[in-house]
């Protein structure tokens, strides 16, 4: 457990937050914007499993609705300049 700690502590705690804040917030991928009319980066908002999974497993259970409720009306990719929303 200490040794654990160390290692964190070598990788410095601003980036490791940094970085598990990226992996929570959201997504980037490139994607064409019809809008924009050119290759945008497009965004989406953190969706991945393995947090809907823990989230759920620490929430007992109670996440799984919000997951199933996000998943209906999940807003998808958007580009990052005009917010339009991507296929
Ligand atoms: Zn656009």
């Amino acid at each position: 457990m200490f040794g654990m700690f160390r290692r964190e502590e070598r990788l410095g705690t601003g980036e490791v937050l940094k970085r598990l804040m990226q992996i929570l917030s959201q997504q980037e991928t490139s994607k064409f914007c019809a809008h924009c009319d050119k290759q945008v980066l497009a965004l989406r908002p953190g969706t991945s499993r393995a947090r809907q999974l823990l989230l759920t497993v620490v929430t007992l259970g109670l996440w799984s609705i919000v997951w199933i409720v996000d998943a209906i009306r999940r807003p998808g990719w958007r580009c990052c300049e005009c917010d339009h929303q991507l296929k």
